[in-house]
C-alpha cells in the first residue's frame, strides 16, 4: 500500500491566509467551480456576476477584465470573446434572426464581410453593403427587414473616416441597432457611448483586444460592450451557447497590457503621423490614407469625432504609384528590414502588408482613391527615425524614381 492516499493531496486541508495583495490580480483557472452546498448549486446565477457556477460562465479574472474593458469603452456591460472576430460573430448571433438584414460598410474588416456573406447568409440573414462615405446611401439601404448596421471608424485598410454621428442618427431614427467595430479607436480616440460629446451612443461596441489592449502581438481576444442590459443578456447567452471561452493566460496578458495602453497608443500615434506626413512627400506614394492627415478621406469627420482627444491609431496605408508593378511593390515590402510582413497590428513591431484591394471590393477600385497598389503600414514602437530610414532605403532599392 502506498504511504499516502491520493485523497490526502486532492482534499488537502491547508488554506493559505487571505489578504495577499499584489499589483496584478491573480489568475483563475477552472472548468468545475465548487458550490458550498446544494442550495447554492440550485440558486446561484452567473449572469449578474454575483456568483460563479462553471468555468465557462465566468471566473474572477474574466469578470475583472470585462469591467475594465467596459470602463475603457465607456459603456456599462462587457462580454469577452476568444478573438476580435469571435466578438463580431457573437454580436451578430446575439441579435439577428432568420429573415433579418444586416448592413455592412464597403470598407468593413474583410473577415467581417466574409462572416456576414457566408455564415449568416446560410441561416437566412441577408447581408447588404452600403457605401461608408455616403450617408444617403446608408439611408437608402435600410429597409423594414434591417435589424443591425455595422459601423467602422475608420474603415479597414482604406481608412476612410465616416460621418459616424449622422450614420448613428439615421439608424436611431429608423429603429435599427448599431454595432461599431472600435478596434482602431482602442477605447481612446473616440467615445462610442457619447459620440463627440453629443450624447449619441452606439448599441454595441465590438473591440479586437488582440490589437492595442494586448499590445504584444501574441494574444487573440475580443469584447463586446453595451449600455443596454437587455442586449448584454443576449450577448451573455450567445457567448454561453456558443461555448466561447477566454483562457486565464490570455486574460492575464491583457490585464497586464491595459495600464500602459494610453501611453502606447499615443506613442504609436505620434510615430505613425510623423511617417504619414513624410510619406505624403515621397514621389512614389500618390496617396496617403491616414484620417488625421488633412485631405485624407473623411478627415473632417475624424476631426469632429477625435479632434478633442487629438488621437488616432498608429496605422495607415499608402498607395504606390500605378506605374510600379505589384511585383515591384512586393519587392519594396521584402526590402524592409524593421517592418515585418504580417497581419494584425497593435504590437511592438512595425508591420507592412501589400493588399489586393479590388479583390475584396467586388473587383472594383474605390473611385475616391488614386490608382496604384495599396500597402498598409502598422507602426510599432521602434524609434521613428529608424522606421523612416528603413522605408527610405526600401524605396531606393525597389521603387526608383
Ligand atoms: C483585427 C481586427 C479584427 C479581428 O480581430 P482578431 O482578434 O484578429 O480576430 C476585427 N476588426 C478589426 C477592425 C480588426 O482590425
Amino acid at each position: 500500500m502506498s504511504k499516502i492516499s491520493p485523497s490526502d493531496l486532492i482534499h488537502h486541508p491547508y488554506r493559505p491566509p487571505t489578504g495577499f495583495e499584489s499589483i496584478q490580480p491573480p489568475s483563475y483557472r477552472a472548468s468545475t467551480v465548487l458550490f458550498p452546498d446544494t442550495r447554492a448549486l440550485h440558486s446561484w446565477r452567473w449572469e449578474d456576476k454575483s456568483a460563479y457556477t462553471y468555468g465557462l460562465h465566468g471566473t474572477p479574472g474574466s469578470f475583472l477584465l470585462e469591467e475594465r474593458i467596459a470602463t475603457l469603452e465607456g459603456g456599462r456591460y462587457c462580454v469577452l470573446a476568444p478573438s476580435g472576430m469571435a466578438a463580431l460573430t457573437l454580436s451578430c448571433l446575439a441579435v439577428l434572426e432568420q429573415g433579418d438584414e444586416v448592413l455592412i460598410p464597403d470598407n468593413v474588416y474583410g473577415s467581417s464581410r466574409a462572416m456576414c456573406e457566408h455564415l449568416l447568409a446560410r441561416w437566412g440573414i441577408a447581408c447588404i453593403t452600403y457605401r461608408a462615405t455616403d450617408v444617403q446611401h446608408l439611408q437608402d439601404c435600410i429597409s423594414d427587414r434591417s435589424r443591425l448596421v455595422w459601423l467602422e471608424a475608420p474603415g479597414s485598410v482604406t481608412m476612410e473616416f465616416p460621418d459616424l454621428l449622422e450614420q448613428v442618427r439615421i439608424c436611431k431614427t429608423r429603429g435599427v441597432l448599431t454595432a461599431l467595430d472600435t478596434t482602431w479607436s482602442g477605447g481612446i480616440a473616440y467615445d462610442s457611448f457619447d459620440l463627440a460629446g453629443s450624447g449619441l451612443a452606439v448599441d454595441l461596441a465590438a473591440h479586437a483586444l488582440t490589437k492595442y489592449p494586448s499590445g504584444g502581438g501574441d494574444v487573440l481576444m475580443g469584447a463586446v460592450v453595451t449600455d443596454d442590459l437587455d442586449l448584454h443578456r443576449k450577448l451573455q447567452f450567445a457567448q454561453m451557447h456558443l461555448g466561447y471561452n477566454v483562457v486565464a493566460e490570455e486574460i492575464e496578458r491583457v490585464v497586464r497590457g491595459l495600464p500602459s495602453l494610453v501611453l502606447r497608443y499615443a506613442a504609436h500615434d505620434r510615430s505613425a503621423r510623423a511617417l504619414a506626413r513624410w510619406a505624403a512627400s515621397q514621389p512614389q506614394f500618390v496617396q496617403v490614407l491616414h484620417p488625421a492627415l488633412p485631405g485624407a478621406p473623411g478627415h473632417e469627420h475624424w476631426l469632429q469625432l477625435c479632434g478633442s482627444h487629438d488621437a488616432a491609431a498608429g496605422i495607415f496605408s499608402v498607395i504606390v504609384d500605378g506605374r510600379y508593378t505589384s511585383c515591384q511593390v512586393d519587392a519594396f515590402c521584402d526590402a524592409l528590414r524593421l517592418f515585418g510582413l504580417g497581419y494584425s497590428w497593435g504590437g511592438p513591431m512595425s508591420l507592412a502588408v501589400p493588399y489586393d484591394l479590388a479583390a475584396g471590393r467586388g473587383g472594383r477600385w474605390p473611385a475616391h482613391l488614386k490608382p496604384g497598389t495599396l500597402v498598409r503600414l502598422a507602426i510599432g514602437l521602434e524609434p521613428v527615425g529608424e522606421l523612416q530610414a528603413d522605408l527610405q532605403q526600401a524605396l531606393a532599392v525597389a521603387l526608383p524614381v
